[in-house]
């Protein structure tokens, strides 16, 4: 009888196994058709500058709603699309959304933002990736200094000597170069100082513990320091609450992004965003000014 409960608990195993391998593969297709079916879609998670409070620029995220899954989120599906190579013919659709993005607000007066996209490591490694960047920037009349670029710290480690190389393109392009959810990798500071990167943006893990225990504290008055001492700008991620922006603009971190600042939202409703934040700054900063 043992013997057949144990058959039994090994045959649930082998089920919910193969559940999860056919379900990886339904979605695997299904991603194929999303991008001609027009099933993805780019939205934007406005940034601010903690001594200005004006927003600064926008990272674009990607969006799959999939009619036949839902709502699948881009940890679930980026994963399968860097397996199958897809994420070379998305990823180039992101970064050309993005910079048309950024190109309607600028027509519309909001010049002085930078439209940041997120890099899969395919990508970087590819061969010609900088030469697709320059493609898409030329294409849609973006300059180079409106586009920052965001690498994951735990890529970046894993190809170390191939990436520096690499990102040194980007920099002569005159792109900037963001590392992302700082932290959570093991990044020596002799690496990051070889890095040509401009940006440092502190995994949301650390701000989510900010205000409950002295260790996230350390760690993201350490990060700030550190990059500062680099000449990089540190932005954290993740910012829910008044009590964490406030730590954050105690400490002289220079930019937040997260829901309290504003959820990622689609590109029009982005730049009437910015646009009112924009004339609210505008209008405080007068106010102290004025006699
Ligand atoms: P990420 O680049 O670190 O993006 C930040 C993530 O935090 C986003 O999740 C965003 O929606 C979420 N977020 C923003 N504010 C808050 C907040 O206040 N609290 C919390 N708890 N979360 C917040 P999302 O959109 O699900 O994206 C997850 C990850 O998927 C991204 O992390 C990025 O690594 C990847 N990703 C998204 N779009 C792309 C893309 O176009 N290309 C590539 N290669 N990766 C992408
Ligand atoms: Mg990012
Ligand atoms: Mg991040
Ligand atoms: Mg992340």
């Amino acid at each position: 009888q043992a013997k057949a409960a144990g058959r039994r608990t090994w045959m649930r195993y082998d089920d919910s196994m193969e559940t999860a391998i056919r379900r990886r593969a339904t979605l695997a297709g299904a991603l194929h058709k999303a991008l001609d079916r027009g099933e993805l879609r780019v939205v934007y998670q406005p940034r601010q500058s903690l001594a200005s409070s004006r927003i600064t620029g926008a990272e674009a995220l990607l969006r799959w709603s999939s009619p036949e899954h839902g709502e699948i989120p881009p940890a679930d599906f980026i994963p399968l699309a860097e397996e199958n190579g897809m994420i070379l013919e998305i990823g180039e659709w992101v970064l050309r959304e993005a910079c048309l993005a950024q190109r309607r607000w600028r027509e519309h007066g909001l010049s002085d933002l930078t439209v940041s996209v997120n890099m899969s490591v395919l990508q970087l490694l590819r061969g010609d990736f900088a030469e697709v960047v320059r493609r898409v920037l030329d294409d849609t009349g973006v300059p180079p200094q409106a586009l920052e670029l965001e690498l994951t710290e735990s890529v970046l480690m894993a190809n170390a000597t191939q990436t520096a190389q690499k990102l040194q393109a980007f920099r002569e392009l005159g792109v900037s170069l963001a590392i992302d959810d700082f932290g959570t990798g093991y990044s020596s500071l002799a690496y990051l100082k070889r890095l040509p990167i401009t940006t440092l943006k502190i995994d949301q893990t650390f701000i989510a513990d900010l205000c409950h225990d002295r260790e996230g504290a350390s760690i993201t008055t350490t990060v700030i320091a550190m990059a500062h001492g680099l000449g990089l700008v540190v932005v954290a991620e993740g910012v829910e609450n008044e009590a964490q922006a406030r730590f954050l603009a105690q400490h002289r971190c220079d930019e937040i992004q997260g829901y309290w600042v504003s959820q990622p939202i689609d590109a029009m409703s982005c730049m009437a965003f910015i646009h009112n934040r924009q004339l609210a700054a505008g209008q405080r900063a007068g106010a102290v000014g004025a006699p």
